[in-house]
């Protein structure tokens, strides 16, 4: 997702909040359905070094998390996944010497540092432990049904040559 200038003013890149509330009215009656909210402004944040944005965005982001979950408290089909696919800038939270809350950064760009998965719902239990990132879509698509994820790579065709006498 593009960097935000203006969430006031930029109508064109919703909020994750206002997706995510915009969304409610996605939830069609399918057995099965897959919605992907990304909170990309947080990674631009880390990207400005600017501590406030990320905060904000953070809690910006933490407001849809709370829809999908109070959704998913009373749906009781849908499971409700956040993690992030790296980390930015490698944001340090650390006591000054009056013992008040400081950040900084210690990275300029994205860090190779863990990131955390929460899950809620059913099926929670195939998201707890150590998953390499890319098992993360693997999963979803087990509990989707699909039958082979990711599709196999079509073999290259072979190039046949036009044989003239
Ligand atoms: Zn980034």
């Amino acid at each position: 997702m593009p960097k935000r200038k203006d969430d006031k003013q930029d109508n064109a890149t919703p909020c994750s909040d206002q997706l995510n509330a915009e969304s409610n009215e996605w939830f069609a009656p399918e057995p099965k359905f897959f919605m992907m909210v990304e909170g990309s402004q947080i990674d631009w944040g880390g990207h400005d070094k600017d501590r406030d944005n990320t905060i904000r965005q953070t809690l910006l982001f933490d407001m849809a998390v709370k829809e999908a979950i109070e959704f998913a408290q009373r749906d009781k089909k849908t499971l409700v996944i956040v993690t992030a696919d790296h980390e930015t800038d490698g944001l340090l939270l650390n006591a000054d010497r009056r013992n008040r809350l400081v950040a900084g950064w210690n990275s300029d760009d994205h860090t190779a540092g863990d990131v955390p998965i929460y899950a809620f719902g059913p099926e929670v239990i195939h998201f707890s432990g150590t998953h390499d990132i890319t098992d993360i879509p693997k999963i979803i698509a087990r509990l989707l049904d699909f039958i082979i994820f990711p599709a196999p790579l079509k073999a290259a065709q072979p190039v046949v040559e036009a044989v003239r006498n």
